[in-house]
């Protein structure tokens, strides 16, 4: 019977040098809505890094000699090829990450078929830099080349959406790569790895090498012909990925966690800002890096704005990721969920208040997902600042409302964590506005809104938040060598 049952698993693949490879050794995937093992990952290590490497390297002489042009064709025709297969995308998507097959299909997937048209377009719009001396008789210009063999790994939240912000500037470059998805949810870039061929991208221009982050991750952190290292994921494992890289002088890109303030005034559009915020919280079951926890409202309209949040939080349903109805689906492991109910627990033994969620209302699911890894929206408040509730990224559906009285002093406390990824500030008064978002140590500031990005602008984070930023010009930049030519005429 286990022989039978083991039969019936979704097995995948290494994809090496345009073929898929097996491994000799796999890890469970689970199905969080469920608790179920529903596919094996290959667990792979050196051997198949070097493997991924070597045909990234052969791939690298024609990939990087052919014109933007040509390989913005091919970016657009995989853009297309995602797009045609957009739902059988979201519902692995979903199934894997446990994310609502909602978020997966207006979320996730449009934004990984975007990462390619954009890229696909904004890599033929580049201008080098040119300067003339005339009384040196000299001009000199900058030319940029792609680097190399790209290492680029990403994390559990965001699967294909983060992973294809990374493959499409990277290649668009003239880079080849090799790619390591999250050993969570590695299923829809092997989806995508079954894609390339038709869309014409050249065998082992992009190789996947699925496995853990202490084999597969670090055994192409420490490859010495791998000059380059695109991370997003969690600080801990970034100032791991920093060390281990460093004998080589690797070049690093690190978008890391979030602890991230939404500012309330009391000239708010609690309208608008009511609403938002609880995305800004809750979306995706708080798994966003971008994701709202820490929520300072105004002494004046706290106590309003408290009733009409928490009141708002509990019209989110929780329920099977796969009912089109689901606002929260299930979180990504057992673990994990374990980890963000620890968080409500220490706040409870801390005199916080828990207003509704976790431990407050029924969780009521449907008999296939007892055993899934669910969770209710979670509002606590009456968390003092240094509390780790709202100091360490909890990365779940909890958000923790406190009041302010001064601009100064909210600026002061929103300041005072060690992350800066991303900000929102809710207030009528454009000059507040201004003035707060440019003393907020923040990547990000989205003042009465959320989530709105222009990916031509830089994304990243401050402080512990990341080093580097992306976008248009920024991962131009990041993934191609710059150089300095100077002509005496
Ligand atoms: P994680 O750091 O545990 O893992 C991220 C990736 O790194 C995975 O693929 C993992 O296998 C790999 N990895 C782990 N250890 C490694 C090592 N020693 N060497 C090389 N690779 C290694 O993070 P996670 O739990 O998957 O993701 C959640 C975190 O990601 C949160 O902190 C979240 O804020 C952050 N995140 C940041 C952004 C951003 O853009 N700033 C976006 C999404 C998520």
């Amino acid at each position: 019977a286990a022989m039978a049952h083991t039969k019936a698993l979704l097995v995948l693949e290494n994809f090496i040098g345009g073929k898929f490879v097996p491994c000799s050794s796999y890890i469970d995937s689970y199905n969080p809505s469920t608790g179920d093992v529903y596919c094996r990952v290959p667990d792979s290590g050196k051997e198949e890094v070097e493997a991924a490497v070597k045909a990234a390297k052969d791939a690298f002489p024609i990939w990087s000699s052919k014109s933007p042009l040509e390989r913005s064709q091919i970016l657009n025709k995989l853009a297309d090829l995602i797009e045609h297969d957009l739902e059988a995308f979201a519902q692995a998507e979903s199934k894997d990450q446990g994310k609502t097959i909602t978020f997966a299909r207006t979320v996730d997937i449009p934004r990984a078929v975007h990462n390619f048209r954009f890229f696909a377009s904004s890599i033929l719009h580049h201008v080098t830099e040119c300067t003339e001396m005339p009384a040196m008789g000299c001009v000199h210009y900058t030319s940029r080349a792609p680097v190399g063999v790209a290492g680029l790994i990403s994390p559990w939240n965001l699967p294909l959406y983060l992973l294809t912000w990374k493959i499409a500037p990277a290649i668009a470059c003239g880079n080849t790569v090799v790619a390591k998805p999250s050993e969570m949810t590695s299923v829809t870039a092997w989806m995508m790895c079954q894609l390339l061929e038709k869309a014409g991208v050249p065998p082992g221009v992009v190789n996947v090498v699925f496995g853990t982050g202490a084999k597969a991750g670090e055994a192409l952190v420490c490859h010495p012909e791998v000059p380059l290292i695109s991370f997003t994921g969690s600080t801990l494992t970034a100032q791991r990925i920093t060390e281990r890289s460093a004998p080589h002088c690797k070049r690093l890109s690190l978008e890391l966690g979030g602890k991230n303030p939404a500012i309330i005034f009391d000239d708010a559009d609690l309208s608008q800002c009511i609403p938002t915020t609880v995305r800004s919280s809750f979306a995706n079951q708080g798994e966003i890096c971008l994701c709202t926890s820490r929520i300072f409202v105004q002494r004046g309209i706290y106590s309003e704005f408290l009733k009409r949040f928490v009141a708002e939080a509990k019209k989110w349903k929780t329920g099977n990721p796969s009912d089109p109805t689901s606002d929260v689906g299930a979180l990504i492991s057992k673990e994990h969920l374990e980890k963000v109910r620890t968080y409500v627990k220490k706040a409870q033994a801390e005199g916080a208040r828990v207003l509704c969620g976790e431990g407050m209302d029924p969780l009521a699911l449907p008999p296939g997902n007892q055993k899934g890894y669910f969770m209710l929206p979670t509002v606590i408040a009456e968390v003092k600042d240094e509390s780790c509730c709202m100091q360490e990224e909890i990365f779940g559906p909890v958000t923790c409302v406190v009041a302010f009285d001064t601009e100064e002093e909210v600026i002061r406390r929103a300041n005072g964590v060690k992350y800066g990824l991303a900000a929102t500030v809710w207030s009528g008064n454009v000059g507040r506005v201004h003035r707060v978002a440019h003393r907020l140590q923040s990547g990000l500031v989205w003042t009465n809104c959320w989530l709105v990005r222009d990916l031509n602008l830089p994304f990243g984070g401050m402080k512990a938040s990341g080093i580097g930023r992306e976008g248009a010009k920024d991962s131009y930049e990041f993934f191609t060598e710059v150089k300095t030519i100077t002509i005496k005429h």
